[in-house]
């Protein structure tokens, strides 16, 4: 962030510097605090010249969580930060080496594969020979079946927020993303689940946050369609989207389903993107899940304020995609 020292320079700040020039130090003023409040005591001024408000960071909830008194766990704002700093699937991951065995697949074992994960964070031994005997045609579909899952060697309870591990740690309990912890309410000893008894496989950690997470989204897309009996597809034309729609008339409509709970990280992800991949589409939407307009009304204004390059281009929540569905069927309907 260069802007940042120029600004500190700016303002006069550089003391800080010094001031908290050891890590712990850094890490308790800064890194536990919205982005916003970095700036406390920097004259106004210089922040409205900089224009600080309209910088990507600016927007940011903070970092990091205290969990004990020198231990601190990155949020979730932190990930979807350093998601826009890189590529989507950073090399060497267990994201990135399964998406490298995925993406040689036929279509069908394709959508089979990835759907299973979506569908089923956690299985038993059995339920794995089970798909590994329905994949064995297909050694390569069976091995990235296999991949993507480990033996869970922790006592856990089911995510009730994601379906995936919460385990306690050093620091507390955890999932794949603290905004599991943060929505999720007390555990009762009854639910947890210990593997002394059984063996079980869960994902990957990195699998759950960028496979199995957004794709619940894509999921819920299939079975409105399914439901309405419109002809869609998931993933189609080797994953340039998440779901492509099919109407009577031949009008297609491609999807792409977000899950960044901040609005300015997928404002970021889709500039980095240079926008809605393109293609032969009458309309493109980024869909997001419902609950993140919840706390931010404005989530979708922020994200289409930018699609001006593509006109046929929109941001929307899910409810609002299933109401546009609607709306073209009743058309349709009107026409016949
Ligand atoms: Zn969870």
């Amino acid at each position: 962030m260069p802007v940042l020292s120029k600004a500190a320079r700016e303002s006069g700040r550089t003391e800080n510097v010094f001031q908290y020039a050891d890590e712990s130090a850094f890490l308790e003023h800064f890194i536990t605090k919205p982005i916003y409040e970095w700036f406390s005591g920097w004259d106004q001024k210089v922040i409205e010249e900089m224009k600080l408000q309209e910088e990507p960071f600016y927007a940011y909830d903070a970092f990091a969580y205290r969990r004990s008194d020198h231990m601190y766990i990155p949020s979730s704002d932190c990930f979807e930060f350093l998601d826009t700093q890189d590529s989507d699937i950073m090399d060497g991951t267990d994201e990135h080496i399964l998406y490298e065995k995925m993406i040689v697949l036929d279509q069908d074992n394709y959508c089979k594969v990835r759907k299973y994960i979506i569908e089923n964070p956690i299985i038993t031994i059995d339920k794995r020979r089970e798909m590994s005997l329905e994949l064995a045609d297909n050694p390569a579909a069976k091995e990235a079946f296999q991949f993507a899952y480990e033996e869970i060697t922790d006592d856990f309870y089911p995510c009730p927020c994601c379906g995936w591990t919460m385990i306690h740690g050093k620091y507390g309990y955890n999932c794949h993303s603290t905004h599991c912890i943060d929505i999720t309410p007390e555990f009762s000893e009854s639910d947890k689940i210990s593997c002394s008894n059984s063996t079980l496989f869960r994902l990957k950690k990195g699998i759950m946050r960028y496979f199995a997470a957004p794709g619940k989204l894509e999921l819920e897309i299939a079975t409105y369609c399914d439901k309405k009996k419109i002809q869609y597809a998931l993933w189609p034309q080797m994953d340039r989207y998440d779901v492509e729609i099919r109407f009577s008339d031949g009008e297609l409509w491609e999807i792409d389903a977000k899950a960044y709970h901040n609005p300015i990280a997928l404002r970021t992800k889709i500039q980095n993107d240079n926008g809605f991949p393109a293609g032969d589409y009458a309309k493109g939407f980024f869909v997001i899940p419902d609950e993140y307009v919840q706390n931010q009304r404005n989530y979708t204004a922020i994200i289409n304020r930018i699609l001006t390059g593509q006109n046929n281009v929109k941001c929307v929540t899910l409810r609002s995609l299933k109401m546009e569905i609607n709306r073209k069927e009743e058309s349709l309907y009107e026409k016949k």
